[in-house]
């Protein structure tokens, strides 16, 4: 029998740790290389273009650009009236990283390359996530 896998393990300290605890408290931040000034998504531990270990994180303004989108069908189940399509969208962010994520709340006909959006966080505490918003639409 090999170890039990129910041990807790160690306190979340990677990258990708750092950016979901970012997300957790509401905030999307990104990492920044201290040498070339890049913005770096996903997180990690060498800048992938200067190869320095000296990132900072830093808060993201939330605005980018939709590079691409691919909508997926489901199949439609009894008593779920939620539409039978949504969009994945990859959004080039201003400070330049880019990111997969959601246009929730837009028809997927309506989501077009090239459109500004906004960030946001959503979700419940403990399981948050980035999701996006056309920019116009900001309150
Ligand atoms: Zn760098």
């Amino acid at each position: 029998m090999t170890a039990s896998p129910d041990r807790p393990g160690p306190p979340p300290t990677g990258p990708d740790q750092q950016f979901q605890a970012h997300v957790a408290d509401g905030r999307l931040w990104l990492q920044t290389c201290q040498d070339c000034g890049s913005a770096i998504f996903m997180p990690r531990i060498l800048c992938p273009h200067c190869h320095s270990l000296s990132l900072q994180w830093a808060p993201a303004s939330g605005l980018g650009t939709v590079y691409t989108r691919s909508v997926l069908h489901r199949r439609p189940k009894p008593g779920d009236d939620r539409p039978t399509e949504h969009a994945i969208i990859l959004v080039d962010l201003d400070e330049g990283p880019r990111i997969m994520s959601r246009l929730p709340d837009t028809p997927a006909a309506d989501i077009r390359i090239g459109m500004r959006v906004r960030a946001r966080i959503a979700g419940e505490d403990g399981a948050r996530v980035v999701l996006f918003d056309p920019e116009e639409s900001k309150t």
